[in-house]
C-alpha cells in the first residue's frame, strides 16, 4: 500500500487541534506535499538498518517518511507542544513505527547525547540556525555518516560553494572540515505551510577524514573566522590581528605555502589548516 504521508488537510487539521501559530523565529514552514517528502527521503539515500537524526519534525511530514526508509529515527524538537504530539501523529498514521521513534524535547544547537547512535542527518531545517545546527551536529556525532538537509536556497549555495565561487565563504569551508557537500536540487515555495518567501535547496554531505594537521580544529576555524571577517581584504591584512602583526601574519601565510596577497574565498579548508599549523611551528 503507499505510504501515508501528510497532505494539506492533515496539517492544518493538526495544526488547528494544538492551537498552532507557526513562528518565523523557529523557522516553522510545514511542508504538505507528499512527492517532496519522497523526493528528500529518496536523495538522503538510506542503507538498510540506518537511524536518522531529524531535527525540527515540527507536524511530522518527513518523519513519517523517514520512518519508512530507516531503523530508526531519533527527531530532535524545541516546540514541546510539536514533539509531544509527534509520537501520537505517527501512532494515528503508521501504529507499526511508533516504537522505532525516539523523540528528544530540545534545541538542536545545544544535544550532545542522543538515545542511539545517529548514520545520517535528514532535516527540512529552522532556517535562521541551519548552518549552526549542520556544524554542531556533525562536530558532536561523529557516527554520523552523510545526510540530506533542506535549508534556505542560498544557504544551499554556500554550504556547498567551492573556494573561487562568489558564495564561497564560512559556512563553505567549515563544512568541508567534516564532510564532502554538494547541492541535490531546488525546492519551491509552495509545498509548505505557511509558504516562505524564498525557495530552498536540498544539500548533502558524506562524512570524510577532516584535513591532516597538528592544529585543533578551533584553532583551524579562528583562522576562518578572521579570513572572511573583512572579505575585500587580503590575507595578510585580514589575518594580522589573529597573528599579532601584519609582518607576522605573512610570514606564517607563506610558511603555508599561500600568497599572503590572495584573499580568503580562494583557500580550501586544507590551506586554512596549513596556517594554523604555521602558528604552531613558530
Ligand atoms: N520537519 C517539518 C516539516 O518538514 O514539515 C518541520 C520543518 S520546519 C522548517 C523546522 C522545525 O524545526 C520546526 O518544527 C521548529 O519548531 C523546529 N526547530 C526550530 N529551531 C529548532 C532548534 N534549535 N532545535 C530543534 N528544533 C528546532
Amino acid at each position: 500500500s503507499p505510504l501515508p504521508l501528510l497532505g494539506a488537510a492533515d496539517i492544518r487539521r493538526l495544526a488547528a487541534e494544538l492551537d498552532l501559530r507557526p513562528t518565523k523565529t523557529l523557522g516553522q514552514n510545514f511542508v504538505i506535499d507528499g512527492n517532496t517528502i519522497r523526493r528528500i527521503v529518496l536523495a538522503a539515500q538510506l542503507q538498510p538498518g540506518e537511524t536518522v537524526l531529524e531535527v525540527g519534525p515540527g507536524l511530522g511530514s518527513l518523519t513519517l517518511g523517514l520512518l519508512d526508509a530507516a531503523e530508526r529515527v531519533i527527531a530532535v524538537e524545541i516546540d514541546s507542544r510539536l514533539a509531544a504530539r509527534l509520537p501520537k501523529t505517527i501512532a494515528e498514521f503508521r501504529p507499526e513505527k511508533v516504537a522505532a521513534l525516539d523523540v528528544v524535547a530540545a534545541d538542536a544547537l545545544k544535544v550532545t547525547e542522543l538515545p542511539g547512535q545517529p548514520t545520517a542527518l535528514v532535516a527540512n531545517l529552522p532556517y535562521n540556525v541551519a548552518v549552526p545546527v549542520v556544524l554542531h551536529l556533525l562536530e558532536h556525532f561523529p557516527s554520523l555518516q552523510h545526510g540530506l538537509v533542506m535549508v534556505q536556497d542560498e544557504v544551499a549555495d554556500r554550504l556547498a560553494a567551492t573556494p573561487g565561487n562568489k558564495t564561497y565563504g564560512v559556512p563553505s569551508v567549515k563544512a568541508a572540515w567534516y564532510a564532502g557537500v554538494r547541492k541535490a536540487g531546488v525546492i519551491g515555495m509552495n509545498v509548505f505551510w505557511p509558504a516562505p518567501k524564498i525557495s530552498s535547496g536540498l544539500v548533502e554531505f558524506i562524512r570524510r577524514e577532516p584535513p591532516q594537521c597538528r592544529a585543533e580544529r578551533a584553532q583551524v576555524f579562528e583562522v576562518i573566522d578572521a579570513a572572511f571577517a573583512q572579505r575585500r581584504k587580503t590575507l595578510r591584512a585580514a589575518l594580522s590581528g589573529w597573528a599579532g602583526s601584519g609582518a607576522r601574519a605573512e610570514e606564517l601565510i607563506l610558511a603555508a605555502g599561500v600568497d599572503p596577497s590572495a584573499r580568503g574565498e580562494v583557500l580550501d579548508v586544507t590551506a586554512f589548516a596549513r596556517i594554523a599549523e604555521a602558528r604552531l611551528d613558530s
